[in-house]
């Protein structure tokens, strides 16, 4: 498993981003947006088990009642379908380590949450992203940037549409 579940998100949010971030462009770092964020992720929670690590996948946190329950905290539900994907594919990944989960996605700064279930539809979504992710960071270059409503707000702005 060398595909993170941030490289999943990518793939579906911005092929470009991607790119960067697979070779460890790392301008997250002077993004606002992204201390929000984080910030957002220290402070919620607190009393849960934080940060599992399996491979390159890391989960926010997990619940054992009533069997395994997987959570990833997220900020805004802008990029929900990016934030489902990326959790199918945690639920991937355990799956083929032999541990039946559910999921779940909490927007604690809404109060909502988000039931992530893995269908026979979100391993086919989960296996053309795979794919997806390993052509694009196969590319020697990155992909064209297309302009996209979130780019003002994206760290790697200024690499993409400066002059
Ligand atoms: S600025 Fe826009 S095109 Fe460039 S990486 Fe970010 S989202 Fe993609």
């Amino acid at each position: 498993m060398k595909i993170s579940g941030t490289q999943i998100a990518y793939c579906v949010i911005c092929p470009t981003k991607l790119w960067y971030f697979s070779r460890q462009i790392a301008m997250e770092r002077s993004s606002d947006l992204v201390a929000i964020g984080k910030f957002i992720h220290e402070n919620s929670y607190s009393r849960e088990k934080k940060e599992i690590r399996i491979g390159r996948i890391s989960i926010d946190f997990i619940k054992t009642k009533d069997g395994i329950e997987l959570h990833e905290v997220k900020k805004s539900k802008k990029m929900e379908h990016a934030h489902v994907l990326q959790t199918r594919y945690y639920l991937h990944v355990l799956k083929q380590r032999g541990i039946a989960a559910r999921a779940v996605i909490d927007y604690p700064t809404i109060r909502e949450r988000v039931s992530v279930e893995l269908d026979e539809a979100g391993e086919l979504e989960v296996a053309e992203a795979i794919r997806k992710v390993e052509l694009i960071n196969a590319l020697s270059q990155p992909p064209e940037p297309e302009r996209k409503r979130y780019c003002p707000k994206c760290s790697y702005y200024e690499l993409c549409w400066s002059e």
